[in-house]
């Protein structure tokens, strides 16, 4: 048996980008390949850490004529086991955290181009200083990186208002799995010469490229209000936030036990005594009689409320981590608005059943999009049984078994339930022709 640090690989990917950006120790590599929910834990060979795009596709050229798998990783803050290697691959993990330069924010268009390993938290910055501000925001800012986001195709809690994180992106530096790069940075609002390959790769899981940089777009902010109001269905949540159509910035739902459980761990207070509270931030402002029909109803008075309120949404699932036992189950699924309320009770009424505890939904109200999360104590087929019942009900609905989180490892058997046998043909068609080899990201995505 080959020892890890007599593989022959390690020496030449030494040579590429230093010893000191090579981590092979186990304690130097525990928190690379465990994710961030603690469900998804596997094995590398080492860990790399490239500053440069050259380095980047020399490691690739590296690893793939060795043919040995490489999992690109930005801030590992992704949900879905993507960002980890499966257990026995050993696979190489390609962190893109040092690649986080940023460059001047154009006054004029408000575009700037950043490195992949830059966080979402330090690009807001950058783009406040500079008088505009990202169109897509989400809890793990602080981890999260650009070149992870966009190749999740991350969602959050301005979808509703300016879309996901493809529509913020106007051009990618990619390196291939030969090693070739490939760069379509000029920012031009109009290129109709083939194949969109920017936005192919948007979503694609770090299964057809490792992106380097990205030119985004950014936006003016924009004043707006922030109501928090109580309900009893998820009917009569849509009815609020409806009201505000159009002028819609963000639209977030959340049910009793996630709410609940935030109040616990932080001490903010709960608002309303009802099953359900909606947080609705709406641009033009909030007239008092667009509210009067309402009997519980609040306006954030000020940036504390609006912080406290904000963390009744966004504290769930670091509560639930904090409160809760067992094994944690999290799905990300969407339906069209009119079934939401329907599958809200499908999904509760499925769940209440024994060696099922702690099931909460919330999400992001108006984009269909419900994160749906349990423990159970053990996890094994049985409890894979649940995860698959729920994906089921939800595909039976028109919904997608993951919003915007991505399938990473988690759904990988479960992709035929979101998508036709036509559509995976094609997917593993353009597969097979940007990475002959299957060495990135193996086991995402497909299985096999
Ligand atoms: C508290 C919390 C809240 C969250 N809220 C939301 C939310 O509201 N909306 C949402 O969409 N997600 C949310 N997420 C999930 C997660 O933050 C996003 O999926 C995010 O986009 C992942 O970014 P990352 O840099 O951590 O990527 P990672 O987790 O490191 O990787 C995610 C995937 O992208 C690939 N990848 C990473 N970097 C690159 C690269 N440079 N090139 C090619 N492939 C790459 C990986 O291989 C993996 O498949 C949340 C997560 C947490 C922990």
């Amino acid at each position: 048996m080959i020892l890890i640090q007599e593989h022959p690989l390690v020496g030449q990917l030494v040579n590429a980008i230093g010893a000191e950006h090579v981590l092979r120790a186990p304690d130097l590599m525990a928190a690379y390949v465990v994710d961030w929910t603690g469900r998804y834990c596997g094995d590398a060979l080492c860990v790399v850490r490239p500053g440069t795009v050259e380095q980047v596709s020399s490691i690739l050229h590296t690893c793939n004529i060795a043919g040995v798998g490489v999992v690109p990783q930005g801030g590992n803050t992704g949900l879905v086991g993507g960002s980890v290697p499966a257990p026995g691959s050993g696979a190489v993990v390609l962190s893109l955290t040092r690649l986080n330069s940023m460059g001047p924010v154009d006054p004029v268009t408000g575009q700037v181009s950043v490195g992949a390993g830059v966080t979402l938290a330090a690009l807001n910055a950058h783009a406040k200083a500079a008088g505009w501000v990202f169109g897509v925001d989400l809890a793990a800012r602080d981890s999260a990186t650009i070149g992870g986001m966009v190749a999740t195709n991350a969602g959050g809690i301005h979808v509703v208002g300016n879309g996901m994180m493809r529509k913020q992106v106007l051009g990618i530096e990619a390196v291939l799995a030969t090693g070739e790069v490939i760069r379509s940075m000029s920012g031009l609002a109009k290129n109709n010469t083939g194949y969109d390959l920017t936005q192919l790769l948007c979503g694609s899981e770090g299964t057809l490229g490792v992106i380097t940089e990205v030119s985004l777009q950014l936006i003016r902010p924009r004043d707006t209000e922030l109501i928090i109001a109580g309900c009893d269905s998820v009917e009569a949540a849509l009815m609020i936030a409806s009201r505000f159509a159009g002028r819609l910035a963000a639209a977030e739902i959340m049910d009793r036990g996630g709410i609940d459980s935030v109040s616990r761990v932080t001490g903010i207070t709960v608002p309303f005594p009802t099953p359900f509270h909606v947080l609705v931030e709406v641009t033009g402002g909030v007239s008092a009689d667009s509210l009067e029909d309402l009997e519980h109803v609040t306006l954030a008075m000020d940036a504390r409320d609006r912080e406290n309120y904000w963390a009744l949404r966004e504290r769930i699932t670091e509560a639930m981590a904090v409160e809760c036992t067992g094994v944690s189950h999290k799905l990300d699924i969407s339906v069209p608005l009119a079934d939401l309320d329907t599958v809200y009770r499908e999904i509760t009424t499925y769940l209440d059943q024994p060696g099922v505890r702690d099931v909460v939904l919330f999400g992001h109200l108006m984009d269909g999009n419900f994160h749906v999360f349990f423990t159970t104590d053990t996890d094994g087929s049985h409890e894979e049984a649940l995860d698959i019942a729920v994906l089921e009900l939800v595909a039976a609905h028109g919904g997608s078994i993951s919003a915007e989180h991505g399938v990473g490892h988690m759904k990988a058997d479960h992709l035929h339930l979101s998508r036709s046998a036509g559509e995976i043909s094609a997917m593993r068609g353009i597969k097979a022709a940007l990475d002959p080899k299957g060495i990135l990201n193996p086991g995402v995505l497909f299985t096999h």
